[in-house]
């Protein structure tokens, strides 16, 4: 498994005490040592811009790229520029291409994350850009084109993800926990995507607190069967930690077990797949998932280190109905 990571992603820096800071990244390398990996440094691409260009909207790319020069601002109430943004950025775009041009298994270990970076910044309906500045895994779908499966775990939907490939026939599969009790607020199975991409979007919302019994079945019932329908040249994961049961920002109730579940059956899948840090605050998690992340990726062993968490009944109960929400607008397009 290739480790793309460099200390430039940690120029990135918050102007105050803020969740997505340049530490986490600390700990996932500590992961990926302790998983006997070594990183490798990502080449900065001459196109990188281009490639954030041609994704989002030029008043934005240049907004941001004059925050940059101007020595940083917070954004917004969540998101923050530094001045070492745009090559954090930048390099991070690269790092995404070259993984994807070499069409292994890869980890992109990179800040600042993207999936809540819609064409403009701030997308859909949220308050706020979520700590996202350019969307890397849309970017990275756009790249190759065709044929990409872009898969978001990470606790929040990626409302940035889905703005910009809504109208496209690559497929988007979000779990996140219920936009009704988690920013950004979007993310309902009814948003199925529009004209070419009517289909390709599918939101799987969770009820907080749900636990692996729950994420096991949204595996093996929605993820892993419509993978395989439709059949990806190449798999993104949006990787966020954040759904995990001790991260201080989300409420679902996941363990490693469930993450690594979810991981194995798409390497299973034995596609070209690129592994992209998104969100999750919790440092030991942070540091203790990539790990397990690692040693499945490349030593085939499933070593979460933690026991299977079980949803409380009301909470099943509650995940039942969703499951029937999910399939009523899936279920028209996809065999489930
Ligand atoms: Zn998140």
């Amino acid at each position: 498994m290739l480790v793309y990571y460099s200390d430039v992603f940690k120029k990135h820096v918050p102007p105050f005490r803020h969740p997505e800071a340049p530490d986490r990244l600390d700990y996932l390398v500590e992961g990926v040592l302790e998983a006997g990996a070594v990183v490798k440094e990502p080449e900065m691409r001459a196109d990188a811009w281009d490639l954030i260009y041609a994704v989002h909207d030029k008043s934005y790319v240049d907004y941001v790229k004059r925050i940059c020069e101007r020595g940083g601002a917070e954004i917004d109430g969540d998101t923050y520029i530094s001045p070492g943004t745009c090559d954090a950025a930048a390099l991070s775009v690269s790092a995404v291409a070259n993984a994807i041009d070499k069409r292994e298994v890869a980890l992109v270990a990179s800040r600042p994350p993207g999936h809540h970076a819609g064409f403009v910044g701030r997308a859909l309906t949220a308050p706020t850009q979520g700590f996202c500045i350019f969307n890397t895994a849309a970017i990275g779908a756009l790249y190759l084109g065709e044929g990409v499966a872009v898969v978001d775990i990470d606790v929040h939907h990626g409302n940035g993800t889905q703005e910009i490939l809504y109208a496209k026939d690559l497929l988007y599969i979000s779990t996140h926990q219920h936009p009704a009790t988690l920013y950004p607020g979007t993310g309902y199975p009814e948003e199925v995507g529009e004209g070419r991409g009517e289909g390709f979007n599918i939101n799987i919302p969770l009820p907080p607190e749900a636990g692996d019994d729950i994420y096991v079945k949204v595996v093996d019932e929605f993820i892993i069967p419509i993978l395989r329908q439709y059949n990806p040249k190449l798999v993104i994961v949006s990787l966020g930690w954040d759904a995990h049961r001790d991260d201080p920002l989300g409420d679902l109730n996941l363990s490693l077990k469930g993450y690594l579940y979810a991981i194995d059956a798409i390497l299973k899948l034995q596609k070209p797949t690129v592994f992209l840090l998104e969100g999750g605050y919790n440092r030991s998690v942070i540091k203790r998932g990539t790990k397990a992340l690692i040693r499945l990726a490349t030593a085939g062993e499933f070593a979460p280190g933690e026991a299977q968490t079980e949803s409380a009944p009301g909470v099943y109960k509650r995940f039942e109905e969703l499951a029937v929400e999910v399939r009523r607008y899936t279920g028209r397009y996809w065999r489930l």
